[in-house]
């Protein structure tokens, strides 16, 4: 276990901590209310090495991954999140999520294009029935701004040769028949790239479905496009609840102020809101940073939800951090600060086995009479066990866990 995890955080090391607007940034002369039109922020995203070069100085690498990317994931970053880029730093967190990387085009024999198993999960195209009572719908293949870690890179932004073919007719269909369903989780791409109308009527057609008691939707465009969570959204929202969104958000930088607004109006709409984070070498792998980012979230009435361990997507071995570092970041964060504020951490089991819980050891022995545990200061502690006849001995994994840090 590592000393300096049990430390408490010196209050310097509250990365980023303030909220600091996007605009105008790199835009200066752009008016006000074009810059708040989400479609205009769609319109003007970069997507050529000549637009990134216009205000960055990339790296040869970087200059390489642009042109890469043309096969593979297209390059897509809002204005407003552009803003978020330091100009001649190859380091920003920020990016390296949306800036290609030479280290794209390498491909090791552990890589998959769908590394969580997802395609061969689609009872009907688009359609991912993995869990026993709850379903991933797959909406759209498009999002505000591409990053490049993204697990469903083989369909996303219409780049690579896989395509997305949702049938919605199917899919309705199968929902309404499947009454074991009760959750369905909207996600792509992203649903909220989708017209109000269009998905008003898509979360009306849900609705319909007694069965369906829980309705999510997994979304960046809060965070690449605030713009787009307007008054009106929120209504519609607000029709459909209970209706819960999770956020993505990687790095405490990407809570800018228009952030945080659109996010309050969210709540104040009656919207719960979580937030899922991909653990990325360079970003967000370290304790400073992740407690900067979930108590940001917190102050914006977000949960912090999962925290992902790096999907083994094709040419991401540059963007993945040690699983080590995701335990150590998890137990840095349990018993320091707010319980809220801690997420759980998972690997997605490659191949198709879902999410799976990676936890720090905290249980060293467990038998009928005894749990010996310990704290998150590392003091060591007994529980006498209550005495249950039918208590059977404990499976092999609890055993693994206590040797696992
Ligand atoms: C992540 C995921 C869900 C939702 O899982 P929760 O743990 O309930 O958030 C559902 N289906 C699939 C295929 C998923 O990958
Ligand atoms: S927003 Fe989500 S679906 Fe879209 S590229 Fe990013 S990770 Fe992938």
């Amino acid at each position: 276990m590592d000393r300096q995890t049990l430390e408490p955080h010196p209050p310097e090391s509250r990365v980023e901590a303030d909220f600091v607007p996007s605009a105008p940034g790199y835009w200066p002369d752009v008016a006000p209310e074009l810059w708040n039109d989400w479609k205009w922020q769609f319109k003007n995203r970069v997507t050529t090495l000549e637009g990134l070069e216009q205000h960055l100085n990339l790296t040869p690498q970087e200059r390489a991954g642009v042109i890469l990317s043309g096969h593979k994931l297209a390059l897509a970053v809002t204005p407003h999140y552009f803003n978020l880029i330091e100009r001649d730093n190859p380091d920003c967190p920020i990016r390296r999520q949306v800036i290609p990387h030479v280290g794209e085009g390498t491909v090791s024999a552990s890589e998959m294009a769908d590394p969580c198993g997802e395609d061969s999960h689609m009872p009907v195209p688009g359609l991912v029935h993995r869990y026993p009572d709850r379903v991933l719908f797959l909406v759209t293949d498009r999002c505000a701004a591409y990053c490049r870690y993204c697990t469903r890179s083989r369909v996303v932004s219409g780049a690579g040769e896989q395509e997305l073919h949702t049938d919605f007719d199917q899919a309705i269909a199968y929902l309404e028949k499947h009454t074991e369903i009760r959750d369905v989780l909207l996600s792509g791409g992203d649903p909220l790239i989708f017209s109000d109308d269009k998905l008003d009527a898509l979360l009306t057609k849900l609705r319909a479905i007694p069965h369906l008691e829980f309705l999510r939707i997994g979304s960046r465009v809060p965070i690449f496009m605030p713009q787009r969570i307007t008054p009106e959204l929120c209504r519609i929202l607000q029709k459909h609840q209970p209706l819960w969104i999770s956020i993505h958000t990687n790095h405490p930088r990407e809570l800018t102020t228009e952030v945080r607004d659109a996010l309050a109006m969210l709540a104040n709409h009656g919207v719960p809101l979580g937030n899922q984070s991909v653990l990325l070498a360079g970003v967000n792998d370290s304790l400073p940073v992740m407690s900067s980012l979930v108590h940001k979230l917190l102050r914006c009435r977000v949960r912090p939800y999962y925290l992902y361990q790096c999907d083994l997507i094709q040419g991401s071995a540059h963007l993945r951090a040690p699983v080590r570092k995701g335990i150590e970041i998890i137990e840095g964060l349990r018993g320091h600060t707010t319980g809220y504020a801690v997420p759980q951490y998972v690997i997605d089991a490659p191949g198709g086995g879902g999410k799976v819980p990676i936890n720090p050891g905290y249980v060293f022995f467990h038998d009928a009479e005894k749990v010996v545990f310990r704290n998150f200061e590392g003091k060591v502690f007994e529980y006498p066990e209550v005495p249950d006849a039918g208590l059977q001995p404990k499976p092999s994994p609890l055993r693994e866990e206590a040797f696992s840090c």
